[in-house]
């Protein structure tokens, strides 16, 4: 096979400008399959911002006030724990992920495919027309209509820009927050207003400009395809031993009897690709899976009625060996294991510790005797409520025998998504505690319901 293509970047020139990729309109089934998804996509990621759960946001990442909630409980840095778990779980299952399925997220779900794909190009079709329309539009001279054109293409991009700005900084700081800042004067939110334009400002530039760049050249995912993938990994690929020889299509002929494969060259699948390549060629890390060269292949082979699925859903070996793509043991195990860390991500993320609680010896403090006798060690607790309860604490003494006692009020009121701290007493039942470490359990009960444990020491002679 010509390797030359592995030479160069399908959107580079000679000279090391930039190719500008024009792909013709997509349609087809797997078009269509993608459109429904795209749809549910963007309305969940649009409505999102407006959802509560028990009065919380169903998804809010504030990392200026380092207030996180997801799927409506709040997480806090005391959770840091979970997300350090749940980002190593995710790396593996990504890698498990792309390993069976291939880039299957970066044509489907990926938000920066989905918009470019589904809303920016769809725009751009609507005013400039098809690919071969937007290449004469850009070779044409300036004048009413393209001005016309090209105004109200960019003025629709930045509209759109800002929308999905608007989105964002919702998940990140709060609808309540973000419809401030819309309907105060600017002057009165200078780094709110700014934000909002500078996200919509770089939105545009992703989409008007930069745009397959990103995958091809940016996106980290993309650059890792080539370590993620092998001969078995689910991906969009042509079927060379059908294919090949590939010849223009004549009329009439006989295609098998002259050892001509089932391509006939129409450089459709090339046409129809948002990145520019030649899925020909082979699998290629510019490839985005988003199934255009599919969808156009099948249209073609339809109109030669000749099977579809000459570009299909298959691996590099069952293409090798003329197999059909079946669900074998590594793709059943693999899925499982997807599974598994799904739901453990999902079961760390629901089951978590209502409260959070940390209970220290204060520092410099010794052994010291309560009035009636009773020895004792002073600490310092700090609690989180991380729910949407407000709380009546209580601590008990569970391990040795002995009592909590609050400097204060004998209960702690902690409302809903905060925080609180103070001291307090372990005073044991013990007449003297020889032991220079005693292990101590304090039980965290509201209304008695215990809601956490702390373990610490306890400071004998
Ligand atoms: S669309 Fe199909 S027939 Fe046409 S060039 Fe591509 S692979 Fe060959
Ligand atoms: S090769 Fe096909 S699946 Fe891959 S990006 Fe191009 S059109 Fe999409």
């Amino acid at each position: 096979m010509e390797e030359s293509f592995r030479d160069s970047l399908a959107t580079v020139d000679d000279d090391g400008n930039r190719k500008w990729v024009y792909p013709k309109k997509p349609s087809g089934k797997f078009h269509n399959y993608r459109a429904i998804v795209s749809i549910i996509l963007l309305t969940l990621l649009f409505s999102g911002p407006f959802i509560k759960i028990n009065g919380n946001p169903l998804l809010l990442l504030n990392v200026i006030e380092r207030k996180f909630v997801i799927f409506g409980s709040i997480f806090y840095p005391q959770d840091f724990y979970i997300f350090m778990f749940v980002m190593v779980v995710g790396i593996v299952a990504i890698g498990i992920f792309t390993l069976v399925f291939g880039r299957l997220f970066c044509g489907w779900i990926c938000p920066q495919t989905i918009f470019m794909e589904m809303v920016f190009r769809k725009i751009e079709y609507w005013i400039e027309g098809d690919w071969n329309k937007q290449k004469a539009l850009n070779k044409a001279d300036w004048g009413p209509s393209k001005i016309f054109k090209k105004v109200s293409k960019h003025v629709l991009f930045f509209v759109v820009s800002f929308i999905i700005s608007n989105t964002f900084l919702a998940y990140i700081i709060g609808i309540e927050e973000l419809t401030e800042i819309i309907t105060t004067p600017p002057s009165e939110h200078v780094w709110g207003f700014f934000s909002i334009l500078l996200f919509a400002f770089a939105f545009y530039i992703v989409f008007s400009r930069l745009r397959e760049q990103i995958c091809t050249s940016v996106c980290p995912y993309g650059r890792l395809q080539g370590v993620l993938l092998d001969e078995h990994s689910i991906v969009v690929a042509y079927d060379y031993k059908r294919g090949e020889n590939r010849s223009k299509f004549k009329k009439n002929e006989d295609r098998a009897a002259e050892s001509k494969g089932d391509c006939v060259d129409c450089h459709q699948c090339v046409n129809v690709c948002p990145t520019g390549i030649d899925i020909r060629n082979g699998t290629q890390l510019e490839c985005v899976h988003c199934t255009a060269c599919m969808d156009v292949c099948d249209g073609i082979m339809d109109k030669l009625s000749l099977p579809g699925g000459l570009i299909r859903h298959t691996s590099e070996y069952h293409i090798k060996n003329g197999s059909k793509l079946s669900l074998n043991k590594r793709t059943i195990a693999f899925s499982i294991l997807l599974l598994v860390l799904t739901v453990i991500i999902f079961g760390l993320l629901l089951f978590r510790n209502k409260v959070e609680a940390t209970v220290l010896r204060t520092p410099g403090t010794l052994l010291q005797t309560q009035a009636d006798g009773r020895w004792s060690n002073l600490y310092n607790y700090n609690i989180v409520n991380k729910t949407n309860e407000d709380f009546v604490l209580e601590f008990v003494l569970e391990e040795p025998k002995g009592v909590v006692q609050l400097i204060g009020d004998s209960t702690i009121q902690l409302t809903k998504g905060n925080k609180t701290s103070g001291s307090l007493f372990v005073i044991l039942d013990e007449t003297y505690p020889n032991r220079r470490q005693i292990p101590v359990v304090i039980g965290i009960f509201n209304k008695g319901e215990r809601v956490d444990e702390v373990q610490t020491n306890f400071l004998g002679e």
